[in-house]
């Protein structure tokens, strides 16, 4: 079956990363030192690397969530007291409060929308490595949608400074950003960047060679 759209992949063309001109890939043994004749920016057809490059931030990703949800997130102290509160019991803390709708918002930004960008990343990369042509289409819009919430992920530090702002105007208690704060903002941005590094033209050239 003819396709009726062509890439500038199959007309052997490649578009600079830089500066976005469209040249002719060269022919032959020279492709590993392709430049681009416009801004001297090294070519490539597609990202470099990009699935192991993905799976090595993506588990890297994965192993910081560990700490990021087992360590404490916020430290309150009251009365002399100091309670440390992860993400879960944070949340249970919200809703035993009343407060669903904060809760509802933790739960999005630090349990559902990571979980779900893992899975998602998880079946993007296993799907090309394994040769899969289906549901082109479908596997293009999980990728936009993991890459456009990726900086939603955020919202959940802006939590923790909102609630610790909060607590300390309200001079109830004294409430710390506590060590897994960190460790989610690297979760964050390493997704980030996975999310980057793979090649979403990868899911067309499979369905390219077999059509
Ligand atoms: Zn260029």
């Amino acid at each position: 079956m003819k396709s009726e759209f062509t890439s500038a992949f199959q007309r052997g063309l490649v578009s600079c990363g830089d500066c976005h001109l469209l040249s002719r890939w060269p022919q032959g043994g020279s492709k590993i030192n392709a430049i681009c004749p416009r801004c001297g920016s090294k070519l490539h057809q597609r990202k470099p690397n990009s699935i192991s490059r993905t799976w090595a931030l993506l588990l890297t990703a994965m192993m910081l969530y560990i700490p990021a949800n087992i360590l404490p997130m916020t430290l309150t102290s009251k009365f002399g007291k100091t309670q440390a509160d992860t993400i879960m019991s944070g949340i249970v803390y919200f809703i035993g409060n009343g407060s669903w709708g904060i809760a509802l918002v933790v739960f999005s930004a630090s349990i559902f929308v990571p979980l779900a960008k893992f899975l998602i990343l998880i079946y993007l990369l296993l799907s090309v490595q394994f040769n899969q042509v289906w549901r082109p289409r479908d596997r293009s819009l999980l990728y936009r949608a993991i890459e456009a919430i990726g900086r939603w992920s955020m919202v959940d530090i802006f939590v923790v400074t909102v609630t610790v702002a909060m607590v300390k105007l309200g001079l109830l208690a004294n409430v710390a950003a506590g060590p897994a704060a960190i460790y989610f903002a690297f979760v964050v941005v390493i997704s980030m960047l996975a999310t980057q590094s793979f090649d979403p033209r990868l899911i067309w050239d499979l369905v390219e060679e077999k059509g």
